[in-house]
């Protein structure tokens, strides 16, 4: 479930994952986009930042 704040009913609003339209992985991080009950789409942000080039993930080393 996701804890989304709609803009348009101005209330909390817990959603179901059936509720999720698509994940954006970005520079910002990982974007759920959801639509709440009444129609409206949000953004629920998660996790980590992506790594940049050069870094590694955390837990995710190559083997030298
Ligand atoms: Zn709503």
């Amino acid at each position: 479930m996701f804890d989304f704040h709609c803009p348009e009913c101005d209330r909390r609003q817990l959603l179901f994952s059936s509720q999720v339209e698509r994940v954006i992985n970005d520079d910002q991080g990982i974007a759920v986009i959801v639509r709440c009950w009444c129609g409206e789409l949000g953004a629920v942000r998660t996790g980590a930042k992506r790594a940049s080039r050069g870094e590694q993930a955390p837990g995710f080393a190559l083997a030298s």
